[in-house]
């Protein structure tokens, strides 16, 4: 049962959720401390609130009516990069990643949401991207892409890609010019696909932005969606409705490079670590098919960090907007892995663990080339 947070009868509102996921998982916490040994933030802040064993102590102490909830907990509770690290290696099957989800959720229906994300949110609201942009999105899309026509395949750019990450976009338009594959993208039509509003427990905001794109996906004909963006595929593979197929671009050049219609001409011979981001891999499992891509390029060397697929340790990206410098200090860690691997190139799936690795670098001194794995196969198919 949830209790409407506002009706308690304490001075700060306390949300008592009884016989629910958040009580249940809180008190099958075993207080042991594993989850904070892949916890980015905990490794580089050090408090305790900002563990999930942090978490779900203040939980139960709420839930036994010895705390409430107070602005400084709820920040808490957004101090936290959704990576789902804790939650994989957590012995006692605590789930983590739903907990904080619904929490979100509460917060947000309560009024509570912390002023540190009512910018982003509000950004989002009034200009469908989380940049504050009033330009046409995908301006610099070429002609050939601007006429409307229907297709069943479309390329959703996303938002980090539309407004600056445009090198990737750019790219795959020209692998997939190549193998003459048909699709079309969205340019103006295209909306956030409402990532960072669910993320922070804006649902009723976020299903507006998925209906949004759902109506032109319909009136475009489309089937089958592919997106560059880590998030974007998360977004639209897990809350977008299932009669579309949705991919990441890497699963799609791999069916390519399978079916023998692209073929990498050129030798590329570095020594390439694949970095797992959070959202392509633990939140939907995509491990092999962008390995597999990098290894069908001849000459490539693939090296792995020592903490790879569902036990990556995240790179800090979420926090890119909200905590720069935090961002940063996380991802230094990962360039630092990366140079001890003797990697000449970190190869990444999505835009925004690009740019923050990138930044970890400049931090660390070390120069290290970050590309996103599309950005690196122009060059090759001649
Ligand atoms: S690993 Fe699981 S059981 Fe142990 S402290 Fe963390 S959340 Fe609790
Ligand atoms: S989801 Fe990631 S950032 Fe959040 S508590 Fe777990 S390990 Fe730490």
């Amino acid at each position: 049962m949830i209790v409407d947070l506002k009706s308690t009868p304490h001075k700060t509102p306390r949300l008592i959720v009884e016989g629910g996921l958040v009580s249940k998982n809180a008190y099958i916490c075993a207080s042991c401390g594993f989850c904070r040994f892949g916890c980015p933030v905990s490794k580089k802040v050090g408090f305790e609130s900002q563990t999930a064993r942090g978490r779900m102590y203040i939980l139960k102490k709420i839930l036994d009516g010895e705390l409430e909830y107070e602005s400084d907990l709820i920040e808490s509770f957004y101090a936290c990069a959704l990576c789902g690290n804790c939650s994989e290696i957590c012995p006692a099957g605590v789930d983590y990643i739903e907990i904080v989800s619904e929490l979100r959720k509460l917060f947000v229906e309560s009024g509570m949401l912390p002023e540190s994300q009512k910018l982003l949110r509000d950004n989002l609201t009034k200009y469908g991207n989380p940049f504050s942009k009033e330009e046409e999105r995908g301006v610099w899309l070429p002609l050939t892409y601007r006429e409307p026509r229907k297709s069943k395949n479309l390329y959703f750019i996303g938002c980090s890609s539309s407004y600056s990450s445009t090198r990737i976009p750019k790219s795959i338009m020209r692998v997939l010019e190549a193998v003459k594959y048909d699709f079309i993208v969205m340019g103006n039509l295209e909306n956030c696909c409402g990532e960072p509003l669910f993320r922070m427990g804006e649902e009723q905001k976020a299903d507006e932005f998925m209906e949004r794109n759902v109506e032109k996906f319909d009136q475009l004909g489309v089937e089958n969606i592919f997106a560059s963006c880590a998030g974007c595929y998360k977004t639209l593979k897990n809350r977008y409705p299932k009669r579309f197929n949705v991919l990441h671009i890497t699963q799609l050049l791999q069916q390519l490079v399978e079916q023998g219609e692209l073929v990498f001409k050129k030798e590329f011979p570095r020594k390439i670590i694949y970095f797992d981001g959070c959202d392509i891999g633990r939140h939907c499992g995509t491990y092999e098919e962008p390995r597999n891509l990098l290894k069908a390029i001849p000459g490539v060397e693939l090296l792995e960090f020592d903490y790879n697929r569902d036990e990556a340790m995240c790179c800090g990206g979420p926090f890119a907007a909200s905590a720069p410098e935090l961002a940063a200090k996380i991802a230094e860690d990962r360039v630092r892995e990366a140079e001890e691997q003797g990697a000449d190139i970190i190869a990444v799936a999505c835009p925004t663990c690009m740019v923050n690795l990138r930044d970890g670098a400049r931090r660390a001194g070390i120069e290290m080339e970050v590309q996103d794995i599309t950005m690196l196969l122009p060059r090759l198919v001649g």
